[in-house]
């Protein structure tokens, strides 16, 4: 038996492991892929997490990620508008970093067990039963729910945002293009907008958020690239004059921005798994790190100084998370309304260019406090 069970690696799923592990509490965590891997993400971190990795001994150094301080946003038709950023953040690829962190974890004494997938979740007798992938039954008394915006666990739990339509697509693709170390470029076009930014190793990352209803439309990712994204004049330049260093894409389809709860079937959500932020808020990977190191930090009194009950603990993480995310999600979900139209794009760009003050105010009510 097992103290905790995390099913999922990503970024929550990792710190939360590590925190755990380093308490002394016995963790196993369940992803089923393998380390390193690519992930669909536009990969620049908020610097609101950078003391926290640092003081954990987290923050990935030596990859030397770039310090992006500045936001250009573009309209459909490339009409532009750039700000400084008040808090900033770094670019680091999901590749290295995941894997920086996984062995972070086995460093600290995390078990894991890889490319292996949590099929089915059972709560009985105070505890859970967990079905996995390779026929095995294992047992731990807290699980942890961390596998992302999308599993096939959410539908085995049916979740009720998988009985809503998931109507976005995410593409990703790392290229070597002539772009500043220190910037984030939003590039919006129709029913959707492309990240870029500079992660390690002199590479871009590209990446944008388009809807199933437009690929459908054009068949492929190609005649959509081209028929829609091209129409924004820095889109185009940068997908006829870069250097792609993938063989294909990476894509996730079904991305859902429905609201989630922090703790379903007593399982306790973290990252994407209770919540998905709109990625243009560029701080999903934030959120992940941080409603891990809440959770971890409420999961280990529970153990250590007993007297706590599992409702306790379930209401005191609801109330922490609510307070942390759930105004952040309904202005990022609000705040994508304004991308991905012509005339709504450029009145964004538009009111970063004449009211700055406003264009701040929203991205900060998107972003938490540096912790
Ligand atoms: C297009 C797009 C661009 C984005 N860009 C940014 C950005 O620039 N900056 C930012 O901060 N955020 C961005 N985000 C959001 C960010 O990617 C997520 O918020 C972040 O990855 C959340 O981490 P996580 O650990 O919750 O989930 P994930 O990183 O998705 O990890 C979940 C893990 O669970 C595993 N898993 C799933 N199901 C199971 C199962 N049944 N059993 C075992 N393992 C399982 C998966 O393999 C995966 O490794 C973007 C999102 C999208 C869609």
């Amino acid at each position: 038996m097992w103290d905790v069970i995390i099913a999922g690696g990503g970024l929550a799923g990792l710190v939360n492991g590590i925190i755990l592990a380093e308490a002394g509490i016995h963790t196993l965590l369940i992803e089923k892929k393998d380390y390193p891997s690519h992930k669909v993400c536009g990969e620049y971190i908020s610097n609101e997490v950078r003391p926290f990795l640092e003081r954990k001994g987290l923050f990935p150094y030596s990859f030397k990620p770039p310090e992006i301080s500045y936001f250009t946003l573009s309209s459909v038709h490339g009409k532009t508008s750039k700000t400084a950023l008040d808090l900033g953040g770094f670019g680091i690829s999901r590749y290295n970093f995941d894997h920086f962190l996984y062995l972070k974890g086995r460093e600290k004494g995390l078990d894991f067990l890889l490319n292996t997938q949590v099929n089915s979740v059972n709560f009985d007798n105070d505890g859970f039963e967990v079905g996995l992938s390779n026929g095995q039954l294992v047992r731990s008394r807290i699980l942890i729910g961390a596998f992302g915006k999308k599993s096939k666990l959410d539908k085995v739990l049916d979740r009720e945002f998988t009985r809503k339509e998931a109507g976005y697509i995410g593409v990703k693709y790392h290229v070597r293009y002539d772009f500043p170390n220190d910037e984030i470029a939003l590039h919006n076009f129709e029913a959707g907008y492309c990240g870029i930014s500079k992660v390690e190793g002199d590479v871009c990352n590209v990446c944008y958020l388009s809807t199933r209803r437009l690929l459908r439309k054009y068949g492929n990712i190609e005649e959509m690239e081209r028929e829609v994204l091209y129409k924004n004049p820095f889109l185009k330049d940068i997908f006829n004059h870069a250097e792609f260093l993938f063989k294909e894409p990476k894509v996730i389809n079904e991305v859902s921005f429905e609201p989630k709860n922090p703790v379903e079937n007593h399982i306790l959500m973290s990252g994407d798994a209770a919540g998905l932020i709109t990625p243009l808020c560029g701080n999903g990977m934030a959120m992940a790190i941080h409603s891990a190191k809440l959770l971890s930090s409420l999961i280990i009194p529970y153990f250590n100084q007993k007297g706590q009950t599992r409702a306790q603990l379930e209401k005191e993480y609801t109330q922490l998370w609510n307070a942390q995310f759930r105004k952040r999600l309904w202005v990022g979900r609000n705040t994508q309304k304004l991308f991905g139209g012509t005339l709504a794009s450029g009145i964004a760009v538009n009111t970063m260019r004449f009211l700055p003050f406003a264009a701040k105010s929203i991205i900060k009510s998107t972003h938490g406090k540096v912790f």
